[in-house]
């Protein structure tokens, strides 16, 4: 898989890129990042990117023209699948995430200012945020989208492929997770975990699992409910 990345602070991308498993799926060559700096891209003297938006208004509004010409200087855009991170996108979840790992190409836009001029949003497949809040600009954004897929490429993250168990499979979340020592304060490891009894422990994992995505997320729980019924 190949992901551009589109950005005015590509410095921001450095410790990202190079730590831990990302860092790791790189130079195993899994995934190839490249981050592109789109302010080269601008024909002004100084290297503008911004400007005041027409009808008047707080802040700047960044141009098409410089984020166009950085699109189009990228081998195989023309198939790649363009991204556009924005709190006005939808929301992002691992189901997508699932779905964006097996693009080839992907192609993403980090935004800054208070807006993108519109007609950059025609250049773009799919407009994703990553939740209802707003960040100062899409490189946050921009890396969750990539740490999230990429983590999902077979040989990522490790032979027994545990991102299987993550949350949000099946619509649930997690069981709970206990190691050493098996008593801390007062508060011990429940007895069914180290009772070596692989049946009971699966069982209590699954019905751990239901009562969490219960408590904490009705809206996943019902989804689990709808697709497996009372069982
Ligand atoms: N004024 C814009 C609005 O209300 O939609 C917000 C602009 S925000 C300050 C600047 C940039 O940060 C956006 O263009 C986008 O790239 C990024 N951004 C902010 N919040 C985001 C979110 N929740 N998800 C994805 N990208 C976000």
């Amino acid at each position: 898989m190949r992901i551009d990345v589109l950005t005015l602070f590509p410095k921001m991308f450095d410790g990202f890129l190079s730590e831990s498993i990302l860092g790791k799926a790189i130079d195993n060559n899994l995934v190839e990042i490249k981050i592109i700096n789109y302010r080269e891209f601008s024909k002004s003297k100084h290297k503008k990117v911004d400007d005041s938006p027409y009808g008047g208004g707080p802040g700047m509004v960044l141009c098409v023209e410089p984020v166009y010409d950085a699109l189009m200087s990228i081998k195989g855009q023309e198939k790649a699948l363009k991204i556009l991170v924005t709190p006005q996108g939808k929301t992002f979840h691992q189901e997508k995430a699932y779905e964006l790992r097996d693009k080839e190409h992907i192609i993403i836009l980090c935004g800054h200012y208070e807006g993108y001029d519109e007609r950059i949003r025609d250049l773009f497949d799919l407009e994703v945020s990553i939740g209802d809040y707003v960040l100062t600009g899409g490189e946050i954004a921009a890396m969750a989208l990539i740490d999230s897929i990429t983590r999902l490429i077979p040989k990522v993250i490790n032979k027994d492929e545990s991102h299987i168990f993550d949350s949000f499979n099946d619509y649930l979340l997690e069981h709970p997770h206990y190691t050493r020592p098996s008593e801390f304060r007062g508060k011990k490891v429940p007895d069914v975990l180290i009772s070596g009894n692989h049946k009971l422990i699966k069982e209590w994992r699954e019905n751990e699992s239901i009562k969490r995505t219960k408590e904490r997320r009705i809206d996943l729980y019902n989804k689990y409910r709808e697709e497996h019924g009372d069982e």
